[in-house]
């Protein structure tokens, strides 16, 4: 009884101890928030006068390294900073108040300057949109071309009137660092071609049961070695065209082309392949499978669809798609399509084979760039083949794509601008009629 009037008093001291405890922590807590709150208010809100911003600022306009420049919407310039005279060779005295274009002459990739509808000063306040070029040119004051990337902002400065905040880098340091490593893959994959041509040659020639006689397992060390060879000449073929296409040494040699003949004729001639691997090949042109073209018979009439490009360069685009899909496609069929409406042509290499994963499509147009899976670990390859179609595309003003499901296959998208007939007719009796697509026959009659 003595004992456990006792026990009440310490339960209830220790109830008592506990109240105050959750007091003080409630306490510090409510404290050290507040404590936390008024240190974010004083971060995010620091006490600057007027002066000190316009200081800040005015520290941050004269001190970076970009050319900051202001225009409005006339493209008269209001503000230049000191980059900006350094990049352009201006003075902001002399800048100030005239026309931009008279000052940031920028210039297209054959170093002739922008019309004035195109020029990027005045599409910025047509458009509404912000610009970005990161491959443009401009010519100095003293009149050398440099390299630079671009960006133009909206700027809503003035409700009244519109502004645009003109950012400019000067990248020829980097640029001309990119050219000379170009340059070196090109000449080295140019002098490496001929050594691995003669390799091959002669493996070919001792593999040759006419000219030598070796045993069955000499014969399947030099079959490897010459796949092996076969494979770096077609790196280094692929470094090559690389290179080129990206310095716009490629050769071009533009031409009308009639597509549906012209893709009919390529897919007559790469169907072996694909059927050789147990696939399906089938050419369809139009939307629907009325439209189906038979391979063998050429019995269908289809529209005319002409395009301006180099056949052996589009020649070589459809055979990369064609020769990947066959690579990745174990069973099923391989489809070669062609559509259009007025002023596209769209062709398509469609495959049911193993397909492509989301997060790699973004990056399947670079160069060496390869899908990691069991598919591209079996199968050669450089990882150039797309790189090359889409600088192919592009020198044409074309655009490639791919659509593709993992499991379900995959279908590579080219949109070539289309040519009328009458523009194609005209077009080629002004050209060397050696080099002419013939466009006087109705192409699958
Ligand atoms: P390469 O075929 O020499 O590796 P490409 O640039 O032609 O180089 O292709 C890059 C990668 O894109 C391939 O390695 C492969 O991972 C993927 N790819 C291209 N075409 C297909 C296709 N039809 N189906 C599945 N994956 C493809």
């Amino acid at each position: 009884m003595y004992l456990s009037k006792h026990m009440h008093y310490y339960i209830y001291a220790f109830i008592g101890a506990g109240i105050i405890a959750v007091g003080i922590i409630i306490f510090l807590i409510f404290r050290l928030t507040s404590i936390k709150k008024t240190k974010t208010k004083n971060k995010t809100k620091p006490n600057l006068s007027l002066k000190d911003q316009t200081d800040k600022l005015s520290f941050i306009f004269n001190s970076i390294d970009e050319g900051l420049i202001l225009i409005d919407s006339n493209g008269v310039i209001n503000l230049f900073n000191p980059a900006a005279e350094k990049i352009t060779g201006w003075e902001a005295k002399d800048a100030i108040g005239i026309d931009i274009k008279m000052v940031v002459k920028v210039v297209d990739n054959k170093g002739e300057e922008y019309l004035a509808n195109s020029n990027p000063f005045v599409q910025i306040f047509k458009l509404k949109q912000n610009i970005k070029d990161n491959n443009a040119s401009l010519i100095t004051k003293t009149n050398s071309t440099i390299y630079v990337s671009l960006s133009i902002s909206l700027a809503d400065l003035n409700k009244s009137s519109e502004s645009a905040v003109v950012l400019i880098r000067n990248v020829t340091e980097e640029r001309m660092e990119e050219e000379r490593l170009v340059d070196f893959i090109s000449t080295a994959s140019h002098e490496m071609r001929t050594p691995v041509a003669a390799i091959e040659g002669y493996l070919a020639l001792a593999l040759n049961s006419k000219v030598s006689s070796i045993d069955d397992k000499v014969r399947d060390y030099l079959e490897k070695a010459h796949m092996a060879t076969q494979h770096l000449g077609q790196l280094f073929q692929d470094l090559l065209t690389s290179a080129k296409a990206e310095d716009g040494r490629l050769t071009n040699h533009p031409k009308v082309i009639e597509i549906g003949t012209f893709l009919k004729q390529l897919a007559e001639e790469l169907k072996f392949a694909a059927e050789k691997k147990g696939l399906k090949m089938e050419f369809i042109v139009g939307t629907d499978q009325l439209a189906k073209v038979n391979l063998t018979k050429e019995k269908n009439i289809m529209p005319f669809y002409y395009v301006y490009a180099d056949p052996d360069r589009l020649r070589e685009v459809i055979t990369n798609l064609f020769d990947n899909s066959v690579k990745f496609t174990s069973e099923g069929s391989i489809t070669i399509g062609l559509t259009a409406d007025t002023n596209v042509v769209q062709f398509y290499v469609k495959d049911s084979g193993v397909g492509i994963p989301a997060e790699d499509i973004p990056h399947l147009f670079q160069k060496f760039y390869r899908v990691d899976n069991s598919a591209t670990r079996t199968v050669g390859g450089t990882g150039l083949g797309l790189f090359i179609c889409k600088k192919i595309i592009e020198l044409y003003n074309g655009r490639i794509w791919v659509e593709s499901r993992v499991d379900k296959g995959s279908t590579f998208y080219i949109n070539l601008p289309r040519i009328t007939q009458q523009q194609a007719q005209s077009m080629t009796s002004d050209v060397n009629p050696d080099t002419i697509t013939d466009l006087t026959k109705n192409p699958l009659t």
